[in-house]
């Protein structure tokens, strides 16, 4: 049997901690002509229906395991049993939510919605059997997981379960009669809240909020169960007060606000789901049938949205990353970090959270100490207040100005200013130290490797591990080959990557790599915009209307202006490109020390971490495709040249390391879906208008 990754949700590696065995009176085998459920009575006449979904590590509601679900309800109907519980048999967890693969390519809306409804008749009959109806959970319990134990009369959790409806995230909201149902359970407003921010909740936070009416350990959970059938749990009612809330005017200024908040975090034009939640529940939310069945029509809906689409294209793309990951290749314990600058420093703090060794040398002890602080406040961010958590990863971060960790780490990496010389003497000191089967690797982002691995003994254990800053937020890391690289060190770099909890985009050692040579166009084009006398918030609001997490000027004066102008120069220096060159401003404020966020002034004022602006005016739609157009165009390139040999890791690379809008699935994709004809006579014509950089690069025939 192979054990597959799910494909199914949202789960978190938090998540997904082994518990003990859960308790079910009776052991059985899957009941004849089921896979994934069994269906036993126990002594007292109660019927445990217990799900243990086949050739998978964790319980998707595949639309087999439902079917399945509907069959159980058949043997209910027959023998009559005093009860029903449901549970899950894997030790993880009770349910995560849909199988998303099922989810992947629909193009029917009639299907999906005679998929939907057939799916909801089960749960409705779940929810109208008379007898005690009793889910018991642990783990987690996740979207469609959550909207099973939702129809049930009772639901009983064991310590430590997580709840969740994240499927916003996906670009949908709940579809098994979950926003129905959990808004007519609990206090609606709350619900709402709940399934809007698709954020997980712990076991006391859910019997707060009526959610779970009980909460015990593993150990208790049969009294549980005999206390529920004997209809001893206390049901949670919602109270005068809640129910007036409901009313349908309290409904629509509750709407309104939501609305308004949605649209800070969400804007509908590009996430729509938020926004359908809300409209079902300011429409329906009094009549519980009503709010049903407009869920199925507005969950198909969605489904078909190209946002919905490209959100569960992104999960399949982290998964891929992921899977590139798993080389076979023994797992990192100690990695020693040369260099405790900027990024060097947080690349050890962040490899000492994750749990290995991580000793930091630097020529200069304060850059060190100033490392080991940043980190602390790190973790004190990230830890939720867990303070063994914290103090375990300070003890793995071990200040080393000599570098004796050199020669003990399994993976060196040197990340020194970016200067030839200087790290090929590093180089040069630290090899011979080395132990065997270490590999050495450089966070370079600009000098080619062939030209650093000269002088190396072993050049083929010599890597590029590229992070991107700030380390701790963005997932994705290149991990850059070069002619000499052996594929058992590349694997030793992927697997390290993996180890970390980041996702390795394997490229090859060319100017910019994937990820800086996309964005510098995009940059530059910026500066050019601005140089043509444009507000840099109006720029900035062409990216952002466009679905980009920042506009291009905020993000140049994040990544520090002299870093942007560093990597545009080496850009144009190396691939001949015919960028435009940088302003003279641009060199004045890099020579003056306006540099960005890091010393407070840059295009923008810095105040308290946030760039300071003005109200920017509605852009011209020209702006956009002058900024996004360079990128996917870039990206037809580093496709052609074999950077990347695989499209979606181009796309994938952009969206993890970047924040490339999500929804709109990476700069080549949104080139194919708006039909590449179309992109590329907008080229031509930008060309037309505004020179050669636009020129539309040979590669777009291999995506015609
Ligand atoms: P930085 O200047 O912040 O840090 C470099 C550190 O190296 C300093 O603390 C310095 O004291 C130390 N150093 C200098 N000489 C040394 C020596 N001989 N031995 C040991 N340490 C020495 O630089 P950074 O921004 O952290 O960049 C480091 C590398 O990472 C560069 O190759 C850069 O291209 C790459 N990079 C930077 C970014 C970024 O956004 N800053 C992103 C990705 C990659």
């Amino acid at each position: 049997m192979t054990m597959q990754d799910p494909v199914c949700a949202y789960l978190e590696p938090r998540d997904l901690s082994l518990g003990p065995v859960p308790h079910v009176p009776i052991e059985g085998v899957p009941t004849e002509g089921m896979r994934h459920w069994t269906y036993t009575r126990d002594a007292a006449g109660v019927a445990w229906a217990v799900l243990d979904k086949q050739d998978a590590s964790t319980n998707t509601l595949s639309q087999e395991v439902i079917e399945e679900l509907a069959q159980i309800l058949d043997k209910v109907d027959e023998r009559a049993p005093k009860a029903l519980v449901i549970r899950s048999a894997k030790r993880e967890g009770f349910l995560a939510g849909a199988d998303i693969a099922e989810f992947r390519g629909v193009t029917d809306e009639a299907a999906i919605r005679r998929r939907i409804e057939a799916a909801h008749g089960v749960v409705d009959r779940l929810a109208a059997l008379t007898i005690p109806t009793i889910a018991v959970m642990h783990g987690y319990a996740m979207g469609g997981g959550l909207e099973i134990a939702l129809a049930c009369t009772q639901r009983i959790a064991v310590d430590g379960t997580r709840f969740g409806f994240p499927e916003v995230q996906l670009g949908l909201h709940p579809g098994l009669g979950g926003t129905a149902r959990f808004t007519h359970l609990c206090v609606p407003i709350k619900a709402m809240s709940f399934m809007l921010t698709g954020k997980s909740i712990h076991d006391r936070q859910a019997k707060a909020m009526g959610l779970v009416d009980a909460l015990v350990p593993e150990r208790h959970v049969q009294a549980a169960v005999d206390a529920a059938v004997a209809g001893a749990l206390p049901q949670p009612r919602q109270g005068f007060v809640d129910r007036i809330k409901d009313s349908a005017p309290a409904r629509r200024m509750a709407a309104r606000q939501m609305r308004a908040e949605a649209e800070q975090q969400a804007p509908s034009a590009h996430y729509p789901a938020p926004h359908a939640l809300i409209d079902l529940w300011e429409e329906h939310g009094g009549d519980f049938e009503a709010m049903k069945r407009a869920e199925i029509a507005s969950f198909a809906r969605l489904m078909l949205t190209d946002t919905a689409q490209n959100l569960i294209r992104m999960f399949f793309l982290r998964q891929k990353l992921k899977d590139l990951s798993h080389a076979d290749a023994p797992e990192a314990a100690h990695v020693h970090v040369i260099g405790a600058g900027a990024m060097g420093g947080d690349i050890a703090a962040w490899c000492a959270w994750k749990g290995l060794r991580a000793s930091l040398s630097d020529v200069k002890a304060e850059a060190i100490g100033r490392a080991v602080d940043r980190a602390a406040k790190l973790y004190e961010k990230i830890a939720h207040g867990d303070r063994l958590k914290i103090r375990d990863a300070l003890d793995r971060l071990i200040p080393d100005p000599q570098g004796h960790g050199i020669a003990r780490a399994d993976i060196v990496i040197e990340a020194a200013p970016e200067k030839i010389d200087l790290k090929r003497k590093l180089y040069a000191e630290a090899e011979p130290r080395m132990k065997g089967g270490a590999i050495l690797a450089s966070n370079t982002s600009s000098i080619p490797l062939a030209q650093l691995r000269e002088g190396l003994a072993r050049p083929e254990r010599f890597v590029g591990i590229h992070f991107f800053n700030p380390v701790s937020r963005l997932d994705l890391v290149e991990v850059i080959a070069h002619g000499g690289l052996s594929a058992e060190a590349e694997g030793i770099a992927r697997a390290f990557v993996g180890r970390i909890g980041k996702l390795p985009a394997p490229a090859r050692s060319e100017p910019g790599f994937i990820v800086n040579r996309i964005l510098t166009p995009y940059l530059a084009e910026a500066m050019v915009l601005m140089d043509e006398g444009l507000a840099p918030e109006t720029i900035d609001r062409a990216a952002t209307d466009f679905g980009m997490p920042m506009g291009p000027l905020e993000l140049a004066d994040q990544v520090g202006l002299d870093v942007a102008l560093d990597v545009a120069e080496m850009l144009k220096r190396d691939l001949g490109w015919p960028l435009p060159d940088a302003p003279a401003w641009l060199r004045e404020k890099v020579e003056a020390g306006d540099l960005g966020r890091k010393s407070g002034k840059g295009i923008y004022l810095w105040k308290d971490g946030k760039a300071v602006k003005e109200k920017a005016e509605a852009p011209d739609p020209e702006l956009a495709d002058r900024l996004i157009l360079p990128m996917a165009n870039t990206a037809v390139a580093v496709l052609r040249e074999g950077v990347s040999e695989d499209a979606e890791v181009i796309d994938a690379a952009m969206i993890f390391g970047t924040g490339f809008a999500p929804f709109r699935g990476g700069p080549l994709h949104y080139a194919q879906t708006r039909g590449v004809d179309d992109v590329v006579a907008a080229l031509s014509r930008l060309a037309e208008r505004h020179g050669a950089r636009f020129e539309p690069d040979a590669g777009w025939e291999l995506l015609r």
